[in-house]
């Protein structure tokens, strides 16, 4: 009887430290199948703009050699160039249907393979191994 009852007893501790791990999970997945091309380009154009804004401020306070800021700069650049056309592409609403279908196909790369991240080495924050700088507290990541 007392192995029955510690049993229940250990179930449910385990279930109580499992069930809001899972449950974060599920909804953090249910979110990024739930969210459009659109949502998604509209978050990484501010994720972009961020890391640039935080990039300028760490070049402004002597963080990083000239060198280093105009190469990263044109990097950082280079890649919300990519955002906004592909927001402007599907704001003029040319090649719907080729959205739809590419739209499609990435939904179900997505639900195949995780997203890879990087955890930051200050505050812990999982990031997209693309990232140069940290989502939550803007620190230079380490790949
Ligand atoms: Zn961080």
């Amino acid at each position: 009887m007392i192995y029955l009852f510690c049993g229940i007893l250990g179930g449910a501790i385990l279930g109580a430290i499992c069930v809001p791990l899972f449950r974060k999970e599920q909804t953090l997945e249910s979110a990024i199948v739930e969210e459009t091309e659109w949502d998604l380009l509209q978050r990484k154009k501010e994720v972009t703009l961020g890391n640039i804004q935080d990039l300028d401020f760490e070049y402004k306070c002597g963080k990083l050699s000239q060198e280093d800021y105009q190469k990263v700069r044109a990097e950082m650049s280079a890649e919300a160039a990519v955002v906004f056309q592909e927001i402007e592409h599907i704001e003029s609403g040319a090649d719907l249907d080729a959205l739809i279908r590419r739209e499609i196909s990435a939904r179900k790369n997505k639900a195949r393979t995780a997203i890879p991240t990087t955890a930051c080495s200050s505050c812990g924050s999982p990031n997209p191994l693309t990232n140069k700088f940290c989502v939550e507290c803007g620190a230079k990541l380490k790949h």
